[in-house]
């Protein structure tokens, strides 16, 4: 690891901002960390990041990741009440008409809230020496010279010098576009996927027992086109329950208690309901609704010019589909190899720059690919379309039937969703034949059924 010294601003200390602040302690003599938000002592939920009180998944490759960077998180985590799980044992997947079959993948999921995530996180990075995180705080700025930025203006009319600032604000809409411009830098290209993917959200008391002992329940594409609603319930810290209901393309629950139970008497899986029938709310009140109208990519990779000592990070690349769980995990990853190329060049000079946005791109690349292609399997989706696109998503539909009654078609699926694979794996010649074979023995699957019920997926 080469160390670079002088220092680094951080603008955004939500997760990505958290976990560059970690790999840039080891490079720069110091870095400061700047939101404008309140951040809170404790595991709250807070305005910056309206998406914190809904389901978040960490995916386990995220989780390793965390755990490298912060040694400990996971066992601190799950002393503080996070849930251990196994992902092929403990998790009720339901999927293309069906449950997932279950088996022991020997990996350790954690499930948690946003807040008690993002406040570990922030604990530890607080504690290094060399970060100092101002809060209510925000940048309004940047300054530099062509071509080279040199720090940023924050609202109190104060500026700070820095080698190197990370733009980590998130997905915010011409706010990168407006840092770029500043410094005669032609913003990049963007691709945005419409999926109008709407949020609800009620947190309930976990007594024990629900979801006949299990820990976690997904239904993800439950049977495209036809059907676009989706759930997640994670068991929690705090003994709690955190029931998120919604969908793709406005198929979103109501927020008052009532239509919400509606929505989830009416999913295919008996669940959701159950488990609302048989606990009580945290808050009687209405449920919290989080709308997200289109996944949106920057392509800063494409750039002819990149200014010197600036680099964006996270949501501000590359916000994806929430209902996939991977921007975290992303973020993270991302931080790492911002570390690296750190370590390569050591400076912040646009050929750094450019070297991290490519190594950014390796990163997303694989998520990007296979969470727009899966929200493709709904025609309402709009976009640019990958060649193939249509193809693929019709025998990946057969891997997720034959992942009903198949173990190794599940443990694919499982290692490619948490990104401990590559998509590669779910084509290899042996397993394509195998996934045929297995989806035709769904009981989900049209020749099972007879009913066509699931029409369109062979
Ligand atoms: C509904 C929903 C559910 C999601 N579920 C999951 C999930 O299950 N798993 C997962 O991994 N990811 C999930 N995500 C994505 C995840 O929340 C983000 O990828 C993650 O927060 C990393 O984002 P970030 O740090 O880049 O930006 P953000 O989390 O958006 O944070 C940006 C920060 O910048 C600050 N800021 C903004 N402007 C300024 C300024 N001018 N000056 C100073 N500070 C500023 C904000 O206050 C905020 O703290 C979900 C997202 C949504 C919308």
């Amino acid at each position: 690891m080469g160390v670079v010294g002088g220092h680094a601003v951080i603008m955004g200390g939500s997760i990505g901002g958290l976990v560059a602040a970690r790999t840039l302690s080891r490079r720069f003599t110091s870095v400061t960390v700047i939101d404008r938000d309140t951040l809170p002592d404790g595991p709250h939920s807070r305005k910056g990041v309206p998406q914190g009180p809904h389901a978040h998944a960490l995916l386990i490759s995220g989780r390793k990741k965390l755990d490298e960077l912060f040694p400990g998180l996971t066992d601190e985590l799950i002393a503080g009440g996070a849930v251990p799980f196994d992902p092929g044992r403990d998790l009720l997947f339901h999927q293309m008409g069906g449950l997932r079959i279950r088996f022991t993948s020997g990996q350790l999921g954690i499930s948690l809230t946003r807040a008690y995530l993002e406040h570990a996180v922030r604990r530890r990075v607080t504690a290094l020496p060399n970060v100092e995180i101002l809060d209510r705080t925000a940048v309004s700025g940047l300054f530099g010279v062509s071509g080279r930025v040199l720090g940023v203006d924050l609202d109190d009319g104060r500026r700070l010098g820095a080698d190197l600032v990370v733009d980590a604000t998130g997905r915010s809409a011409g706010r990168t576009e407006r840092w770029l411009e500043q410094l005669d830098c032609p913003a990049p290209k963007t691709t945005t996927v419409k999926i109008d993917v709407g949020y609800t959200t009620r947190v309930m008391h976990r007594q024990g027992g629900e979801l006949h002992g299990d820990a976690l329940l997904y239904l993800m594409s439950a049977v495209p086109p036809h059907d676009k609603r989706a759930a997640a319930v994670f068991a929690v810290e705090g003994d709690r329950w955190i029931v998120t209901l919604g969908g793709w393309h406005r198929s979103h629950a109501p927020v008052d208690p009532e239509g919400f139970a509606a929505f989830a008497e009416g999913l295919p899986s008996p669940h959701v309901a159950e488990l609302l029938a048989r606990t009580k709310p945290v808050d009687e009140g209405n449920a919290e609704r989080f709308l997200y109208p289109a996944a949106r990519r920057r392509w800063f990779e494409d750039l002819k010019k990149v200014p010197a000592g600036f680099v964006a990070l996270g949501d501000a690349i590359c916000s994806f589909n929430p209902l996939y769980g991977q921007g975290m995990t992303v973020a993270t990853l991302e931080a790492v190899e911002l570390g690296r190329c750190l370590d390569r060049h050591g400076e912040a000079t646009p050929a750094m720059a450019r070297r991290f946005y490519r190594a950014a791109s390796r990163v997303i690349d694989t998520p990007w690919q296979m969470s727009t292609s899966s929200d493709f399997m709904y025609p309402e989706t709009i976009g640019a379309k990958g060649i193939g696109t249509d193809l693929m998503n019709r025998y990946v539909r057969q891997v997720m039937m034959a992942s009903h009654v198949s173990v190794p078609a599940h443990r694919v699926m499982l290692d490619v969703q948490h990104l401990l694979a590559r998509p590669a794996a779910v084509v290899r010649p042996d397993r394509v034949v195998r996934s045929l074979i297995g989806a035709r023995r769904s009981p989900a699957h049209p020749a099972s059924t007879g009913s066509g019920a699931a029409a369109g997926l062979s």
